[in-house]
């Protein structure tokens, strides 16, 4: 397998990596509740739950919008949430996965990330 080399300072800068919150709790530098971690996705506990199951999936990378995800990216983010869906016990009860992609969506955090919600009832349509 192909080592890629760790992103130049200047390089991280450019693409918002050095003040990306996710990043950053991605890299160990800011404590998150990990909850999973393969070579492509990180999951953690939403710091502000909304439910009380709560979790985020996101590439390892810092990307912003799903248009930049690789298939691949797609196939372990999905695969993660399912994988943690069943792991706390919603996969019967049913759960939600939101993206919040930009403005419109009220997009708060620059990197890309699935919320997954579940252990209540969810209202629809949302706000
Ligand atoms: P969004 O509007 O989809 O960008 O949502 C960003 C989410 O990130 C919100 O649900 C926040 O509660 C969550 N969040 C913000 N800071 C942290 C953090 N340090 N650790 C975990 N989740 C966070
Ligand atoms: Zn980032």
């Amino acid at each position: 397998m192909r080592i890629r080399a760790a992103p130049k300072r200047a390089e991280k800068r450019k693409n918002g990596m050095s003040e990306c919150l996710f990043c950053k709790i991605i890299a160990g530098q800011i404590k998150g509740e990990k909850v999973f971690e393969d070579e492509l996705t990180f999951a953690f506990k939403d710091i502000n739950p909304q439910a009380p199951v709560h979790f985020l999936v996101s590439p390892k990378r810092h990307i912003n919008t799903i248009a930049e995800a690789s298939g691949e990216e797609m196939e372990h983010i999905f695969k993660a949430a399912q994988k943690l869906a069943e792991q706390f016990g919603t996969s019967d009860s049913g759960f939600r996965m939101v993206i919040n992609q930009g403005h419109n969506a009220g997009q708060a955090v620059p990197h890309l990330h699935v919320h997954v919600l579940g252990g209540r009832p969810l209202a629809w349509p949302p706000g």
